[in-house]
Formats: C-alpha cells, structure tokens, sequence
C-alpha cells in the first residue's frame, strides 16, 4: 500500500494520506484536509517507510542535525 505525503493546511506539518483516499486527518491539529486541496510533498511512499519519511520531515523541519538519532516509530 502506497500513501503520499501532504502539508496539513491549518498547521503546516507533514502527513501521511493514503493513495485513493479523499481526505486525512491532520496528527497534529487533528484538522480534516481534503487530499486534493494540501501541498503534496512527497508520493507513492510504501507504507512501512511512511514513519522514517515523516520523522525525517520532522526533524528536518525542526532544524536538527542530528543524524544518528532518527526516531523509531515502528519499535523494530
Ligand atoms: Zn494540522
């Protein structure tokens, strides 16, 4: 399964949407974006990869330098 990744239009963060799907619901602000109406950043993401990409967006965002440190989301 594939999910894009798109900019939440109240709060700006990244999100995961799956493909075909409508509408996601912001992790963040919990606000519900129409898929066609965010900034779409990224697309065909596989599904296991969604954490690390998101993480990465994050802490990229933040302005961090840390490299060796990336979150681990999935606990494997
Ligand atoms: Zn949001």
């Amino acid at each position: 399964m594939q999910y894009s990744v798109l900019l939440c239009r109240k709060c700006g963060q990244p999100g995961a949407c799956r493909n075909g799907s409508k509408t996601f619901t912001c992790a963040y602000c919990g606000s519900r974006n129409t898929a066609s109406g965010c900034a779409r950043i990224l697309v065909n993401v596989e599904s296991r990869d969604v954490p690390s990409v998101l993480a990465r967006l994050k802490s990229a965002r933040a302005g961090s330098c840390r490299k060796s440190k990336e979150i681990n989301w999935t606990g494997s």
